[in-house]
């Protein structure tokens, strides 16, 4: 079984391979659909000792050894590396609270696995390193990288996760095994979300484009609640109540700006076709305002979402962004 329905498929293909996995695979598809469980169920299967055909056991001392590896949902900078208990431990340590996570793999991360895949195999058992999100490598993590894909060590397998795989190094990429995860039928996901008792499933799912694992992840979040605050504003319509939410920090500022370039699409979709994709039961208000000043505005959103990224003043930013909206 997979960890998710809408993956049977795929994770029957990759225990197929559990004995001669790629030394190299790359896990690729939109956010929120479950690609990070499928590397680590992967790999906890190919470190597990008395796995069945398609399971790990979970109590070997392989499957014990994985029990250590960082979470999902840890920062990216805790890229997961598997084999050595002690120094599955020492990866597990969580930050202060006063250390900034990164959002890069770093080249040091990097040279110090390949060091840790070079030293002989305990238990001369296989190793498994997992990057997530494997774009967050920059151009020398992804060349120290590239060398250990060209000479990989005996027994190594490297798992690349990505929702941007076109951001990878050619060369990186051509060395992996491709495994495309797409964005899973609607009838599923409804379903799964539905036995996993999510509140407005529908108006989530929506949001999350189809992602699952994302619309449930939303629901039960103060990211969610704080995306709900922001589509009641817009949907009374209130540009004061959007200037005076209080943007505190980049995640804020990058979320402000996913919310109306969602809702600027969804404006822009009810003029041409009277449909929306990103908000459930939401009228046209444009209060006149043209498709194309919407599309506009969307494309601007988009803007401020990758600016979101780098230093700013929240405040500053987030009366910007709002002043660019058509008014209606
Ligand atoms: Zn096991």
């Amino acid at each position: 079984m997979s960890p998710y329905p809408w993956l049977d498929s795929r994770w029957a293909e990759l225990a197929a391979q559990r004995e001669n996995s790629p030394h190299a695979l790359l896990i690729h598809g939109p956010l929120g659909v479950g690609k990070l469980a499928l590397a680590r169920r992967f790999a906890q299967l190919i470190l597990c000792e008395t796995a069945t055909v398609s399971s790990p056991c979970g109590h070997c001392e392989g499957c014990r050894w994985f029990a250590w590896l960082p979470a999902p949902g840890l920062p990216p900078d805790r890229t997961g590396s598997a084999g050595c208990p002690r120094r599955a431990r020492r990866r597990c340590s969580r930050p202060s609270k006063a250390a900034k996570p990164s959002f890069e793999i770093k080249v040091e991360q990097v040279r110090e696995l390949a060091g840790f895949l070079n030293i002989g195999s305990h238990r001369a058992r296989r190793r498994v390193a997992v990057f997530h999100p494997a774009e967050n490598m920059n151009s020398n993590s992804a060349n120290a990288l590239l060398k250990s894909l060209e000479e990989p060590a005996s027994g190594a397998c490297f798992i690349l996760i990505s929702n941007k795989p076109q951001r990878l190094l050619a060369t990186v990429r051509s060395r992996c095994v491709s495994l495309p995860i797409g964005m899973p039928m609607a009838s599923v996901t409804r379903d799964w979300l539905r036995s996993e008792k999510v509140e407005d499933a529908e108006d989530w799912l929506a949001y999350a484009g189809g992602a699952p694992l994302l619309a449930r992840s939303l629901a039960d979040s103060t990211r969610g609640g704080r995306i709900r605050q922001l589509t009641a504003l817009l949907r009374a319509n209130d540009r004061d109540g959007l200037l005076a939410w209080n943007a505190t920090d980049r995640e804020d500022i990058e979320m402000l700006a996913e919310v109306l370039q969602k809702w600027a699409c969804d404006q822009a979709l009810l003029s041409f076709s009277g449909k929306s994709l990103y908000f459930n039961k939401i009228s046209q208000g444009n209060g006149g305002r043209s498709a194309r000043d919407w599309l506009r505005f969307a494309r601007e959103a988009g803007q401020f979402r990758r600016a979101a990224r780098h230093p700013l003043n929240p405040k500053l930013f987030a009366a910007e962004i709002i002043g660019a909206m058509p008014r209606v």
